[in-house]
């Protein structure tokens, strides 16, 4: 990077800090002013300082994406600290230590962060006390307030739609008399969501008459909510972006994926769009991040309309279940991107190595019929098996997931889809 670039990136606060060296060592000695830069303010430290392989890194949460961050981080030499709830989680396996507590003990998501050198995500359903508790103590990244408005369903359409970037026609609702005068606005079909901890479709009830409202009301639980428009989909559509320290930029996708019942079910990339719609998207995930400041990895999902408009789903401030694929798929994964950008250090290159990619979820359903047949899905040499280490498989729960590159979208597709299939015969 050139000189200027440098300080321009850096922004405002390194400028006058570099100003305030040279006055002190006019007013004082040669001294001073080597102690001044020996001693930058938090805000510097955080941005010139790389932190590099050896150092240890805090993910709260401890699902597969940290399992699959601690896997990548551990490869380029960082030690792991998980914080969760639960004890063994996927995370915990893998890091060097797992800390079993609440989130909203923030006492001791506060020791967590000072026992570690930057604090991450693997999950954004963290309070902001406990945001706080870990800001106050180690580098965070993403930052707080990224954190907060990609929690809240209400927060992050205002955000989005303030940026001017496409998005469903949609009310906030916080009473029974709310959602039948958001209902009038928006019309019908509809999709009521919880503002809050809503996840692969959990806490929604689509609405198809004004006649249902009060059931869905109950059904969320009378709580905090966004009523959304029904958008008739062509295809859904992820991107995933990471930035670092000084504002450098990357992405994965768009990467277009299919659901089943709200839960994804296949990823396929490249998405099968037009270069004016992948386009849209890149530029409008670049914009989010930039407008939030953004350090580490953000999703973006959209939502193409068969009228072929952009619409942003949502924003999830972490890796991302559809790019599970760049693990196999890309020089650089999303872990390991997710890595180099709160650690400050260079991006790595997305670029795919063959021309196709997909990934297919195996949830908890494909053991009903007992212990899967491994061996079946295995025998396809160009597939691969991730496992998450979760001994309770449940309907719905993501235990794992199968990828395979190939020469097109549709091979992907189906090398995937044949391998799951096996594992059940
Ligand atoms: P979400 O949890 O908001 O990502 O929703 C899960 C899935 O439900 C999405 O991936 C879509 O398939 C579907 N969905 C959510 N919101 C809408 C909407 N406003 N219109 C149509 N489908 C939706």
């Amino acid at each position: 990077m050139r000189n200027a670039d440098w300080i321009s990136d850096c922004g405002l606060p390194i400028v006058d800090w570099m100003w305030d060296c040279v006055q002190s060592g006019i007013r004082n000695s040669q001294s001073a002013i080597h102690n001044q830069i020996r001693n930058p303010p938090s805000e510097i430290r955080n941005t010139l300082t790389a932190i590099v392989p050896g150092s240890t890194i805090g993910v709260l949460g401890g699902g597969q994406l940290g399992r699959m961050f601690a896997m990548a981080a551990r490869r380029l030499g960082y030690r792991v600290h998980t914080f969760a709830p639960e004890h063994d989680t996927p995370t915990g396996q893998i890091a060097d230590v797992e800390v079993n507590a609440s989130y909203d003990d923030v006492d001791a998501v506060g020791r967590f962060a000072k026992s570690v050198d930057v604090v991450t995500f693997e999950f954004e359903n963290v309070s902001k006390a406990a945001a706080d508790a870990a800001e106050a103590h180690a580098i965070v990244r993403p930052n707080g307030h990224a954190l907060a408005v990609a929690q809240h369903r209400i927060r992050e359409k205002m955000f989005v739609a303030d940026l001017g970037i496409g998005v469903a026609p949609f009310a906030a609702v916080r009473t029974g008399d709310d959602l039948d005068r958001a209902l009038s606005t928006v019309g019908c079909p509809a999709v009521l969501k919880t503002a809050a901890f809503g996840y692969d479709g959990k806490g929604q009830v689509k609405i198809s008459a004004l006649s249902e409202a009060a059931a869905a009301w109950d059904a969320i639980g009378k709580r905090e909510a966004i009523l959304e428009a029904f958008v008739d989909l062509d295809r859904e559509i992820s991107v995933i972006g990471a930035r670092g320290v000084g504002g450098e930029w990357s992405h994965f996708g768009p990467i277009e994926n299919a659901h089943v019942r709200h839960i994804l079910d296949v990823s396929v990339a490249p998405a099968d769009v037009s270069i004016a719609i992948a386009a849209q998207a890149v530029d409008a995930t670049r914009r989010v991040m930039d407008a939030l400041e953004f350090i580490g990895l953000l999703c973006v999902e959209f939502f193409v309309t068969r009228d072929n408009r952009l619409l942003v789903n949502e924003l999830a401030p972490r890796p991302h279940n559809s790019g599970h694929l760049t693990f196999d798929a890309c020089r650089t994964s999303q872990f390991e991107q997710q890595l180099r950008a709160i650690c400050g250090l260079p991006l790595g290159s997305p670029e795919m190595l063959q021309p196709a990619a997909a990934m297919a979820n195996l949830l908890g359903d494909l053991w009903q019929g007992g212990e899967p047949n491994w061996s079946a899905a295995l025998a396809f040499p160009d597939v691969k098996l991730h496992l998450y280490g979760k001994n309770d498989p449940r309907p719905g729960r993501k235990m794992g997931h199968l990828t395979a590159l190939a020469a097109t979208r549709d091979e992907a597709r189906a090398r995937v889809v044949q391998a799951r299939a096996a594992l059940m015969s």
